[in-house]
């Protein structure tokens, strides 16, 4: 089956609804210029699920005021190419209007402690444009599974909660973190990089896993392993500031205290250059890093 490019509402339920027939249906939320972290979850879609959609939309309502809506990489021929390649069914492209017509939308998804630490504090209303437009996309594509990256650990958090505190049907998919060889989670943001800042963006993976191996071998002092990947990062050319460096309960997002628990999620973000960086581990004694 060749991709189906659908801008309309109206549109994707009636393709969906044809489509369903076929069986289980799996979702794969985006803001487009896609890159391998994003076709991996396609192609996880594609193994588990009879029909596979996708949505591409630069959602206005998470980006703050300052942030780089207008300026945010698109190439949607190039997306589509990679779609079809990895076998996606269906792609929703609406536009802002479709998505948002007037009057202005009154009503949101406020997610609560979750939202406000990490990202959050940096960017208070980026987490309800968030849970906001997921809950959207569910409801016009209903989909039996959704797939979602770990490179975003708190959004991750936040939608898994809206799912389970709103009774939201379906099943939610995490996918490892896809990373280019040298360890920098893959990000649409990286393209912003120049050539020194990308040849300094490794450390942040590496601040992480020298963190992990330290758990690993025994160090299990929540703030011991917080102030390894400090100062790994402060030690790195270029990096301008940190925003945070957090272990945190992976489902709360409750910052660690004394002693870290199994499957505790390590995340940081730093600003290098133009964009910040986010990233996460899981810390986990097993030999898988939890990407
Ligand atoms: P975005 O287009 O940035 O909104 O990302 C769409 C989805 O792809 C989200 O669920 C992201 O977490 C996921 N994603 C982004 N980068 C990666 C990556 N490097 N590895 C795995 N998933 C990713």
């Amino acid at each position: 089956m060749a991709l189906e490019l659908i801008r309309t509402i109206e549109e994707f339920r009636r393709v969906r609804d044809e489509a369903r027939a076929a069986g289980s249906l799996g979702f794969v939320p985006t803001m487009g210029f896609l890159h391998e972290g994003h076709i991996s979850l396609v192609k996880m879609a594609r193994e588990q699920n009879a029909v596979v959609a996708a949505s591409i939309f630069v959602n206005p309502a998470q980006f703050g005021p300052n942030e780089d809506l207008a300026a945010y990489p698109r190439d949607l021929e190039r997306d589509m190419e990679m779609l079809e390649e990895a076998g996606c069914d269906l792609l929703f492209h609406p536009s802002p209007e479709e998505m948002y017509p007037p009057p202005k939308q009154d009503v949101y998804v406020v997610p609560g402690d979750i939202a406000s630490r990490l990202e959050g504090a940096a960017r208070p209303t980026h987490f309800r444009g968030v849970a906001t437009v997921v809950i959207k996309l569910f409801n016009i594509v209903q989909p039996d599974r959704s797939y979602l990256g770990q490179k975003d650990g708190q959004q991750v958090a936040v939608v898994r909660r809206m799912m389970r505190d709103l009774n939201v049907p379906g099943e939610l998919v995490v996918g490892p973190t896809v990373r280019e060889p040298d360890g920098l989670a893959m990000s649409s943001r990286n393209t912003y990089l120049t050539t020194e800042e990308r040849a300094a963006a490794p450390v942040i993976y590496r601040a992480l896993t020298d963190a992990l191996d330290l758990y690993r071998a025994g160090q299990t002092n929540a703030d011991t392993l917080r102030a390894s990947i400090r100062t790994t990062l402060e030690s790195a050319p270029l990096v301008a500031s940190i925003d945070y460096v957090s272990i945190a309960d992976p489902l709360t997002l409750a910052e660690a205290e004394g002693e870290v628990v199994e499957g505790a999620m390590a995340s940081t973000a730093v600003q290098l250059g133009k964009p910040r960086l986010l990233d996460n581990v899981i810390l986990t004694k097993s030999e898988s890093r939890g990407a």
